[in-house]
């Protein structure tokens, strides 16, 4: 699989350290906020990745932290920590923040099918591990202790901007913000391991270490919880683009410090989604969530394919109208699949099922190329074969799409079947409108008619002919003459 590596700027043959398996590590949300559902196409993207990489036969075992401590409004140190503003906003402690939106992500991930990886691991339950990496950075000579702060010493390397050439201006992100700058670091490039000393309000969540109370810099928990729950050789590190400086620039300095050897190997970015109006923010409390989606109207799995459908590496601008565009898509392609003979138990094609699945596969090899997956779904529907072995591609290939085919199509199966049901019931119990034509016809007489002809409508309905004919017998010897129509019957005398 040729999969693009942020790192060597190429689109690299993925291989992993140890052959058949994969470690992989995933940036995990700040869980101060509901996830935007920007933050969400990067965990699509990475959903999907992880699936095809197991579909290939890798054995993979990914991780993911949450952060509930130590990210700043700036992503370079500065600034107020998101979580205690989330606290303050919603007049709640940290850890209830916490837990409710990480249940709330939880949550938005199931009705996204995005699979949440096995090991999840909250920042504040991981101190000890930051404060043993953090002393052995010490120890190692690679940090220092200025104003009460551990930093990690990025003059200590001979590379730091392993991603991109940066400028003053990217490591001044904080005095834009309006956030002093903090004199305390050697270089402007060092980045903090442990605070103890804030420039901000006092932090509701501390703890003890060797260097005074205080919290961990947000950096260094991604690499302790990888290199813990992975060990020190990563192969695929996945995050938005964003992250790529200064997070993972930071994360790659410290773990190899720490490790004394490369750490990881592959370094995959989501592009960002944005809307027209530019970039989506947490922070500034305007963006769309899941369940603004679901409010107007959308299946999430909509909004899944909607990220599907343009690549990774690409930046994807938000639309209502590209919304309904892909609604309009999704639902035809599942009544397509609703079409096919769901329950048929005929032999598949092998050949026809290798050569299609050739086709996903070629197309997910391509630097994961999902839109073109996608149309491998088409194909497949379009392709001479039977439904058996149709059916038994698609649901191969939505292992890794995840768009939930098969299921909706026995929605639309059902829901199709019942309506028809439902018609046919209606037209048994429809009422027999009875119309008598002649003028003066006395009540007993009209009244005995119109019973014989309910009767004899009945008999109709249970396929008694014999009876029908019988009464219509009886009605003729009376001198009835009768005239049928669809639920009505009028007669005279
Ligand atoms: P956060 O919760 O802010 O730590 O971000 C969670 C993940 O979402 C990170 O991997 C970010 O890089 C990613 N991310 C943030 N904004 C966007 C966006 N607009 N589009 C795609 N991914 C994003
Ligand atoms: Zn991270």
């Amino acid at each position: 699989m040729k999969l693009y590596n942020t790192l060597t700027k190429t689109r690299d043959e993925f291989v992993t350290h140890e052959p058949g398996k994969c470690n992989m590590y995933t940036c995990g949300p700040t869980v101060y906020h509901f996830a935007h559902i920007g933050n969400l196409r990067s965990y699509i993207m990475e959903d999907i990745l992880e699936k095809y990489l197991r579909y290939t036969g890798l054995e993979v075992k990914r991780c993911m932290n949450i952060t509930d401590v130590g990210h700043l409004s700036s992503d370079a140190d500065t600034g107020e920590d998101k979580m205690l503003k989330g606290a303050k906003r919603e007049k709640k402690t940290v850890m209830e923040i916490a837990q409710f939106y990480t249940d709330a992500f939880f949550a938005d991930c199931g009705k996204l099918n995005i699979k949440i990886p096995e090991i999840v691991v909250p920042a504040t339950s991981y101190i000890p591990q930051f404060i043993e990496m953090v002393q052995t950075l010490l120890d190692k000579g690679y940090a220092y202790i200025a104003e009460g702060n551990v930093y990690f010493d990025t003059s200590k390397l001979d590379e730091y901007y392993v991603f991109n050439k940066h400028d003053a201006e990217d490591l001044a992100v904080g005095v834009r913000d309006g956030v002093e700058e903090d004199l305390a670091k050697r270089n402007k490039s060092d980045f903090v391991l442990w605070f103890t000393k804030s420039k901000f309000e006092d932090q509701e969540l501390k703890w003890d270490s060797p260097w005074g109370i205080g919290y961990p810099g947000w950096h260094i928990e991604c690499s302790a919880i990888s290199v813990q729950n992975l060990g020190e050789y990563l192969d695929i590190h996945c995050g938005g683009i964003d992250n790529a400086f200064p997070h993972h620039t930071n994360e790659i300095a410290q773990s190899e410090a720490y490790l004394g050897h490369k750490w990881c190997t592959h370094w995959f970015h989501v592009l960002h989604l944005n809307t027209n109006t530019g970039k989506m923010s947490k922070s500034s409390g305007e963006f769309l969530t899941v369940s603004l989606l679901e409010e107007k109207g959308f299946d999430p799995l909509v909004y899944r394919l909607f990220c599907l459908q343009s690549h990774y590496r690409k930046s994807l601008v938000f639309s209502w109208e590209g919304m309904e565009s892909t609604r309009t898509a999704y639902n035809k392609l599942v009544n397509r699949i609703a079409s096919l003979k769901l329950d048929d138990n005929s032999p598949v094609d092998e050949a026809k099922f290798g050569e299609l699945k050739q086709r996903f596969s070629d197309a997910m090899d391509n630097d994961l190329n999902t839109a073109l997956a996608v149309t491998a779904v088409y194909d497949v529907l379009k392709a001479q074969t039977n439904d058996a072995t149709k059916i038994a591609l698609i649901r191969d290939f939505d292992t890794v799409l995840s768009l939930g085919l098969l299921e909706a199509a026995a929605k639309v199966k059902k829901s199709a079947e019942a309506e028809a049901a439902a018609r046919a019931k209606a037209a048994e119990n429809a009422t027999l409108t009875i119309t008598c034509t002649s003028e003066g016809v006395d009540a007993d007489t009209k009244a005995k008619v119109e019973e014989l002809i309910t009767r004899r409508a009945e008999a109709k309905k249970a396929k008694d002919f014999a009876s029908a004919d019988a009464i219509r017998d009886e009605l003729t010897a009376m001198g009835v003459v009768l005239k049928d129509a669809k639920d009505s019957v009028s007669w005279s005398m």
